[in-house]
């Protein structure tokens, strides 16, 4: 054999088994998806410095797992619950999709937009995922439960579903690709966290709300986090005795509304003399965290904490127009406003990533990311086949990151041609784009463009779109192709009987 031909076949030799070697590589996936937590909701600093919120709430867990990954200080969801796990369970993201408000009734718009006096809001995906193409306004993908199903994963869903309107398929997990689920269902907010009131199971004349499927924890004194982590910690059983890999979607109730309190975690907040509510919120924040630990305890445990992938991220950002204790659109300082707004607070959430397999000593990436990236991500970090997904993918892995690698500066676009209900600061129907440090914001209801610098201001109070105009216009042309190229969804205006107006064809000296 010639020297040649003998490094070709060593070459060719070393190619396949490193193959075989990540082909094998199986890790556990656990996604820790929280409910309406906001950006400083954790005692984990995601800012340059702590804040006092960050000293306020107490999240040991989250600690130890930033200590044990990486955080990403730039992650991003959309403004409200359903777009955003819509993006996750597929990859798209909600300009395409157009689930781009949150569902739950079937057939219909929310009452907010069926009802408002100056615009009509388009039809968008209002009965959510779909896995069948005989769904009305729904979006048909290949969710990412049934891909790594495929792959030979073990699927667990426990906590909020909230995927698809009531009566329809996707609105029950077992449809989309998990193998068991737990207390999940169409809507997207439990009638009560108490065991004690059978977590909502009483009204017999409205159950919409009421959370299935926990009857053997019906009458007792347990919060139904604590619930939904035991029934976790049973299903867990199955693929670690048959030593399947498994994705755990763990997807928390908390901390949205109803704030009921979590009897556990009260005691300090109610000494330093917090208002009722905030004591509810911050003892509902340290159920989630507590949750956490339990998973955490249960992974090393079993000894497969180094085979198990761990994200954890929120799906929008902390509630602030309504309901809470305190000054209204504050309680996500240093950002700007909260759930429901385009402005930071509304968007910008706590995410960590912990993977053993790319610790190269990384602990934070300030590189944005949007939550369209987890499905990519996901199929990278588990090696998964993707010849069964159907749908065209915007989300980029974020894997690179995790190594260090340079990767291009990808524009992360929102769009909302809907509307919420509440009112406050960039409340209403939007458009925005960030591209580096940069972020440009159309409202559609009242056709005016924003422009800020996030890095010389996170509050987002010097708007620069007249100081900046060429910046402007390139934000503004950009929002506009990638509208127009995905066939976005825009309101129409009643008044002037005409359809709102692109991001470009606005003046920006107006
Ligand atoms: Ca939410």
């Amino acid at each position: 054999m010639s020297l040649y031909r003998f490094f070709c076949v060593l070459t060719i030799f070393l190619f396949i088994s490193c193959k075989n070697s990540n082909d094998s590589v199986k890790p556990n996936v656990v996604l820790f998806l929280v409910d309406d937590l906001g950006w400083q909701d954790t005692s984990v600093s995601f800012w340059d410095r702590e804040t006092k919120f960050n000293r306020l709430y107490n999240t040991p867990n989250m600690e130890i797992l930033a200590d044990m990954g990486v955080k990403f200080t730039n992650a991003y969801a959309t403004p409200v619950c359903s777009p955003s796990r819509i993006s996750l369970m597929t990859g798209i993201n909600a300009a395409r999709h157009r689930v781009t408000n949150w569902t739950l009734h079937p057939d219909v718009k929310k009452p907010a937009e069926i009802n408002h006096n100056t615009f009509n809001f388009p039809n968008w995906n209002y009965n959510g995922l779909s896995v069948s193409d005989s769904i009305p306004n729904s979006v048909l993908a290949t969710p990412l439960p049934q891909v790594l199903k495929e792959n030979g994963y073990f699927t667990i869903h426990a906590g909020k579903a909230h995927l698809g309107a009531i009566g329809y398929p996707s609105s029950n997990p077992l449809n989309i690709g998990f193998d068991v689920n737990i207390a999940g269902h169409a809507a997207g907010a439990p009638q009560s966290y108490l065991g004690i009131d059978n977590f909502g199971n009483n009204n017999l004349k409205n159950k919409i709300w009421a959370v299935p499927g926990l009857e053997k924890y019906h009458g007792q004194d347990i919060f139904l986090t604590e619930a939904l982590t035991l029934e976790i910690l049973e299903n867990l059983k199955e693929p670690i005795e048959s030593k399947s890999p498994f994705f755990l979607y763990f997807s928390l109730y908390n901390v949205h509304t109803p704030l009921m309190q979590d009897n556990r975690f009260v005691e300090k907040y109610q000494n330093i003399g917090l208002e009722s509510s905030e004591i509810k919120y911050a003892s509902m924040i340290e159920s989630m965290d507590h949750a956490l630990g339990s998973i955490l305890k249960k992974l090393k445990h079993e000894n497969i904490l180094n085979n198990t992938i761990i994200i954890f991220m929120s799906d929008n950002g902390g509630l602030s127009a309504v309901v809470r204790e305190g000054e209204k659109h504050n309680h996500n300082y240093p950002l700007k406003s909260g759930k429901g707004s385009i402005y930071e607070g509304g968007i910008r959430v706590p995410m960590i990533v912990y993977s053993p397999f790319n610790n190269n000593n990384i602990k934070k990436v300030d590189h944005p990311v949007i939550i369209d990236d987890f499905f990519p991500s996901i199929l990278e970090l588990t090696n998964s086949d993707l010849k069964s997904i159907i749908q065209k993918v915007d989300g980029k892995s974020f894997v690179p990151l995790l190594k260090n690698e340079t990767t291009e500066l990808k524009p992360l676009f929102w769009h909302y041609p809907n509307w919420w209900g509440p009112s406050g600061p960039g409340i209403g129907s939007y458009s925005a784009v960030r591209k580096g440090n940069w972020k440009l914001i159309y409202f559609h209801h009242n056709q005016t463009i924003e422009l800020y610098n996030l890095k010389e201001d996170i509050f987002e109070n010097d708007n620069l779109v007249t100081k900046e105009p060429s910046k402007s216009n390139e934000l503004s042309n950009l929002l506009t192709d990638y509208l127009i190229s995905v066939d976005a969804q825009m309101p129409f205006n009643k008044i002037k009987n005409s359809a709102v107006p692109w991001p470009n064809e606005i003046s920006i000296n107006d």
